[in-house]
């Protein structure tokens, strides 16, 4: 986008005799360990801003996906970059992904992934050199429909809020909050919403879910709908794995969650709604807010007041009304709370990877004072 030559200090006119400038430079090697339900776009993130600043990187691609990383290493050589610039670690987390973290010689570590691994890059850094880290973590994020929201539209968004890329986004709309007065319109529709949804393998035209990444997540997803069947919320459709082979898990809502059961407290990370009542603005301000994350949220309505009240109150990164998963590249994404900290995408993505160095100079000469 252009950055790499407008990025720029200031002159500040500090008091007394003094010329003041700051100049904006590299950090130095910055490590990116990136995970596996966005390979390329969450490296696009973290790499353009990176190479714009003038600094060099070493990724550790997720041991699920480390072919697209390479293949763009590889264009990379053929378009030119100098060696060294742009390097690839491919390797498991705690191994190639540690060994990052904790190295003397790497100056910044940008991390996307779980809140679990978030933590333990935080200590490795904190036990080598105490490099600064940019955090993208987990989510568990609310999704507010208001009384007077067009039904219809907070459905539609609802639905593809959770369950877009089979539910393994950190910003998936994990806790659908609906006003009580269409608090059963609302779940008829969402069920039948889901139950429209095609399954299948994702390289046919016409799919809309496909499977789940691997077995840790197919199994972790499945133990959740039944905790959630065990704690008795309301299963509306799905509720199990999808055919007979492969990961592929149908398109799961329950009704009647309560704020309590672990599906409406852990990131599920698969295709499971989980459609919650409230009955008026304060409290579900203070519900939604009620959790250790704060990447995003959604807010549907059609009244000004209650959408500024919502997007004023709700601690997240991103508050979307009357839309979701709005990504554009000059939109700052990042989380609030344990959802990490950092921005990334657009102008605010540059600071991740700038060091601010002051230049202080006198000025001696007495007739200009
Ligand atoms: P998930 O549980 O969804 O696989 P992770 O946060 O564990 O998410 O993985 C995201 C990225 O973090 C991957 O590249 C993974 O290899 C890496 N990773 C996992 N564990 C560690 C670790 N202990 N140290 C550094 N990187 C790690």
């Amino acid at each position: 986008s252009g950055w790499a030559d407008k990025i720029h200090g200031l002159t500040i006119p500090a008091d007394g005799p003094h010329q003041v400038q700051t100049l904006h430079e590299p950090i130095g090697v910055v490590g990116q360990i990136i995970p596996w339900n966005f390979p390329l776009i969450i490296l696009a993130w973290k790499l353009g801003p990176a190479l714009a600043c003038g600094n060099t990187i070493v990724v550790k691609p997720a041991e699920q996906t480390p072919l697209s990383t390479l293949y763009l290493a590889n264009l990379f050589l053929e378009a030119g970059l100098p060696p060294g610039v742009f390097n690839v670690v491919p390797g498991f987390g705690p191994t190639a992904g540690a060994a990052l973290a904790s190295h003397m010689d790497v100056d910044k570590i940008a991390f996307t992934g779980s809140t679990a691994t978030g933590r333990a890059i935080t200590e490795m850094s904190a036990k080598s050199n105490l490099k600064p880290t940019l955090l993208e973590l987990g989510g568990k994020s609310p999704f507010i429909v208001c009384e007077d929201a067009d039904v219809d539209m907070a459905v539609e968004h609802a639905n593809l809020a959770v369950f877009f890329h089979q539910g393994q986004c950190c910003a998936a709309g994990s806790r659908t909050f609906v006003h009580e007065s269409i608090y059963d319109e609302f779940v008829e529709k969402a069920k039948a919403r889901a139950q429209k949804i095609i399954v299948g393998d994702s390289f046919k035209s016409g799919v809309q879910q496909g499977p789940q990444i691997d077995a840790k997540q197919f199994e972790k997803t499945l133990g959740y709908i039944k905790l959630g069947i065990d704690c008795g919320a309301t299963l509306e459709t799905g509720g199990d794995r999808f055919g007979n082979r492969g990961y592929y898990i149908q398109p799961t809502v329950f009704s009647n969650v309560e704020d309590d059961m672990s599906i409406a407290t852990d990131e599920i990370f698969g295709p499971v709604q989980c459609i919650i009542k409230f009955k008026d603005l304060n409290e579900v301000i203070g519900r939604a807010n009620d959790t250790p994350y704060g990447l995003v949220a959604g807010v549907f309505t059609k009244n000004m007041d209650t959408a500024n009240t919502l997007s004023l109150a709700l601690r997240a990164g991103t508050v979307w009304v009357n839309c979701y998963n709005v990504i554009d590249i000059t939109i700052p994404f990042g989380g609030y709370k344990m959802s990490g900290h950092g921005r990334e995408k657009g102008i605010y993505s540059l600071s991740n990877y700038l060091q601010v160095k002051a230049v202080v100079t006198p000025l001696n000469n007495p007739a200009w004072l």
